[in-house]
């Protein structure tokens, strides 16, 4: 196997996922937002933990994402996120995806293709209360659930929304997700007022699950904590434990003279002799190049600045010039007791989701469950 893999804390999943059952209370359902390989970390092995785990929905961004889950054996509801293309709908369908609909055209669409399948398709009515990405008028709900509801190959097995700035707890995003969540009741209450039932309502992300109680109704779909990272000020009511560890292994070490240079560009020089260790590790796995000056990795527990540039598949690290640091010792990315994928996203002004997703296929994923660990 590679000296670069992404260690993934399965028992901290576990955790995490545990948090968020105790925060709503049973009755209410936990939907897993597996999308983007399930934020870099391997959708399928945490889809099957998740659903052991007793969560009962999945959530994915694509149709491909959906069949893959399925082709992996599960069988529990996928909800599917995004708008497909119309030649994805029979996949859809075939699988038993539930596609979120916000339109007539989409929904006419379903209709027709459902009429194919051997049993009504389920679909959640999306709902746009000020995320303007996706979904229907709160005005235009209950039309479009009736229109849902009147469709002989559809049914509507629930109603959701998706909320812009829930994970910021300054008093103007507050008041802006509570605006969005009464939207969001008075479509729901419009919908039961013309007699339909809207199935199941769900609207809580992660910011929600930490701060707004009044947007978990009969589902979550918290995705970033489950992953192990709590919005600002949530730490310690939410006290999540990062899933996923980028590591490397020393392949190479050699000595340094001062004055002589690390990498391209030549914008590292020692300003003293010293021992430089090379890790296979670059932007060619998803390590972000604009963290070369800025990143510092930890070794046998103390920390290590990189020298030079980021280069593709290799990065190089100043041990200094005493060092009791040896080929093949492991180094630390992020997780673990490095640096967190959030600290990463701070420096680089972007959030843990893209540090995480960004952590491509090149780099192998190992399943460490407590004590042993398996590849999958
Ligand atoms: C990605 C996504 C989520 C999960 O968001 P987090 O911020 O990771 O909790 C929930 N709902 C929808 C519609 C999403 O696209």
């Amino acid at each position: 196997m590679r000296a670069t893999r992404a260690i993934i804390h399965l028992d901290a999943f576990r955790h995490n996922l545990h948090l968020v059952r105790s925060r709503i209370g049973s009755p209410r359902r936990i939907c897993v937002p597996v999308k983007a390989d399930g934020y870099g970390h391997g959708a399928v092995p945490l889809a099957k933990l998740s659903l052991e785990e007793g969560a009962e929905f999945l959530a994915v961004a694509t149709a491909a994402e959906g069949v893959l889950l399925r082709e992996a054996g599960i069988t529990a509801p996928i909800l599917l996120l995004s708008i497909p293309l119309p030649e994805e709908i029979p996949e859809i369908i075939r699988d038993s995806l539930i596609p979120l609909v916000g339109d007539r055209d989409c929904i006419l669409e379903f209709a027709v293709a459902a009429e194919r399948g051997k049993e009504p398709l389920r679909v959640h009515l999306k709902v746009d209360t000020g995320m303007g990405r996706v979904g229907c008028p709160p005005e235009s709900a209950p039309e479009l659930a009736a229109l849902i509801a009147r469709s002989r190959s559809l049914k509507l097995g629930g109603t959701a929304t998706h909320l812009a700035v829930s994970d910021s707890s300054d008093r103007g995003s507050i008041d802006y997700t509570k605006k969005q969540l009464e939207r969001f009741s008075r479509a729901v209450e419009g919908i039961r007022k013309s007699g339909i039932d809207p199935g199941i309502v769900h609207a809580a992300n992660t910011g929600a699950l930490a701060f707004h109680e009044d947007a978990w109704f009969d589902m979550v779909r918290p995705g970033i904590l489950l992953y192990g990272y709590a919005p600002l000020g949530a730490e310690a009511v939410l006290p999540v434990k990062p899933v996923m560890e980028l590591v490397s292994q020393i392949v190479f070490i050699k000595q340094l003279k001062k004055g002589e240079s690390v990498s391209y560009g030549r914008t590292w020089i020692a300003d003293r002799d010293t021992v430089i260790a090379t890790i296979p590790v670059g932007y060619g796995d998803g390590l972000p190049r604009r963290l070369s000056g800025d990143f510092s990795v930890r070794i046998n527990g103390a920390w290590y600045p990189l020298a030079g540039r980021i280069c593709m598949d290799q990065c190089m690290i100043d041990l200094g010039p005493n060092t009791a640091v040896r080929r093949w010792d492991t180094a630390s990315l992020f997780g673990g007791d490095a640096f967190s994928a959030a600290d990463v996203a701070a420096k680089l002004g972007t959030i843990s989701y893209e540090i995480t997703c960004g952590i491509n296929k090149r780099v192998p994923r190992i399943y460490v469950d407590r004590a042993s660990a398996y590849k999958l």
